[in-house]
């Protein structure tokens, strides 16, 4: 089975200008630039990006304005969607948690597991069954041996060193 998987890309320059007002109800449509803040973001690529923040002219509420692929959430888009990928191609939370502080940034295993059910929550139907529909292990020997091999990757005080991969099957 091909997966197509598309992550989305942070970009910091691309800010939109908001063309109505975000508050349900205000249908204000002119806005004041009061200020440009920063913000801190779990990524792989960017620790910091800028946020605008503007004032409604109709409510006088102001709101924020975030850029290409970073929003409210402390976590980028990418950083999510690099998490739901590693979850549905067999990794287990842990693991996935493991494998993305390889690629520098940190993500326990319950934001992985947050991810995953926000992303299944947008598109439904996306399950690990669904994406290896068709493909069944041969034994539930092999699953054995994944349990125990991430088991062993993931054995408390040992995360992510590489020692923990070497084994009898070298
Ligand atoms: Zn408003």
């Amino acid at each position: 089975m091909r997966l197509r998987i598309v992550l989305a890309k942070v970009n910091p320059e691309a800010i939109p200008v908001p063309t109505r007002c975000t508050y349900t109800g205000c249908s204000g449509r002119k806005f004041h630039l009061r200020q440009e803040v920063r913000k801190s973001l779990r990524d792989t690529v960017y620790q910091q990006v800028q946020v605008h923040r503007y004032q409604c002219l109709k409510c006088q509420r102001t709101f924020r304005v975030y850029p290409e692929g970073a929003s409210r959430a402390q976590t980028s888009q990418r950083v999510k969607g690099l998490a739901v990928m590693l979850y549905l191609l067999g990794l287990s939370y842990g693991a996935t948690s493991l494998a993305l502080e390889a690629l520098g940034v940190y993500l326990c295993k319950s934001r992985v597991y947050d991810a995953v059910q926000e992303t299944t929550k947008r598109v439904p139907g996306l399950t690990r069954d669904q994406v290896f529909a068709g493909v069944k292990t041969p034994d539930a020997r092999r699953r054995s041996d994944q349990r125990q091999m991430q088991r062993r990757v993931v054995a408390a005080g040992h995360h992510g060193r590489c020692d923990q991969w070497a084994g009898p099957e070298h």
